[in-house]
């Protein structure tokens, strides 16, 4: 399979470099998570009140390999070759990109060697990353990987089937270092930055999820899995983007990581980005207190009350946000 074979052929030494991003910002990423959603993982006792620390563990596992979800899909014969090109894309514009400096280099030499000679020979190395390049068109390998609506570079494993009474739940993040390497080097990002992605992301559905807020309250686990997915995939992109803000000095190149890995990601991994823009996060922290107490939720719903929010939260200068937006969008 020709994902399998792609997965050979990243570099040797991403499992150790996802295993020790994993370790050193698993506590940071849970800070800031905690931080945006004023959600912990603390259950009630018996006796009712909530433990004082983090109480419930949920522990990040690397997983060589592809996803199910991946598994199950082969890239069509006809992108057979764009496919494997595609993680060299950068290099092969570097390559492309770099001759013409190169080229004025060798005009230097004119007087001491046969700079025609190396002329012609720089051409067939910028011959060579073109013509590969345009092999490459057409055919956006992160996008098709991406483009099942589930994650795929990481994931979130828990029991929605309400079978597993809520605090006996066991669940788990699972991160594909794999995957996570070779998305890294078809967007031209590091496998450490977007480790940080996906850590954020995926450990924003665990707090989304199970995290208490100051009542105890958590999302009751049927009626998580059946949101809408495109709500459930806007949060955990939500606080990931906000993640990658607030580790902005200790991460810096998480962010970027984040926005090109956005660009390939499906519309229902999208929704979040007007919240991003138009709210502040206590607004959308209000939403996802009425979601999570209301039970299954669908996007919509959320929006209204997220909008509701800014109303409630902002009062009068609610309405200057929202003529300023108006004529923003007439533009
Ligand atoms: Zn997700």
């Amino acid at each position: 399979m020709l994902l399998d074979q792609l997965l050979s052929m990243i570099p040797s030494d991403t499992e150790e470099l996802v295993r020790r991003t994993r370790d050193r910002f698993n506590p940071n990423i849970r800070e800031a998570v905690r931080q945006e959603t004023g959600l912990r993982f603390r259950p009630r006792s018996r006796a009712g009140d909530l433990a004082p620390a983090e109480a419930i563990n949920v522990p990040v596992r690397l997983v060589a390999g592809l996803p199910v979800s991946l598994k199950k899909r082969d890239i069509e014969e006809k992108w057979r070759t764009a496919a494997l090109l595609a993680p060299w894309r950068r290099t092969l514009e570097q390559l492309r990109d770099s001759s013409t400096t190169t080229a004025d280099r060798v005009l230097v030499l004119m007087r001491d060697m046969e700079s025609a000679e190396a002329q012609k020979r720089l051409k067939g190395c910028a011959d060579l990353a073109e013509w590969l390049l345009q092999k490459v068109q057409g055919f956006d390998l992160a996008k098709w990987i991406l483009e099942i609506k589930e994650d795929v570079l990481g994931v979130y494993r828990c029991d929605l089937s309400g079978k597993s009474p809520e605090d006996k739940l066991e669940c788990h993040i699972e991160l594909y270092w794999g995957v996570i390497g070779l998305v890294a080097q078809i967007l031209g990002v590091s496998p450490e930055a977007l480790t940080i992605v996906v850590l954020a992301h995926e450990l924003g559905h665990a707090y989304t999820h199970r995290a208490s807020d100051h009542d105890g309250r958590t999302w009751e686990s049927v009626a998580f899995g059946k949101s809408e997915l495109a709500l459930i995939e806007g949060l955990a992109q939500y606080y990931a983007a906000r993640t990658c803000e607030r580790l902005i000095v200790s991460a810096p190149a998480a962010k970027g990581a984040y926005e090109e890995l956005l660009k390939h990601q499906p519309e229902a991994y999208t929704k979040h980005i007007p919240w991003l823009k138009r709210h502040r996060p206590e607004e959308v922290r209000f939403a996802l207190l009425v979601a999570r107490r209301e039970g299954e939720t669908k996007l919509d719903r959320f929006e209204t009350v997220l909008k509701d929010a800014r109303w409630q939260l902002r009062g009068t200068e609610a309405a200057a946000a929202e003529k300023a937006e108006a004529e923003g969008s007439e533009e």
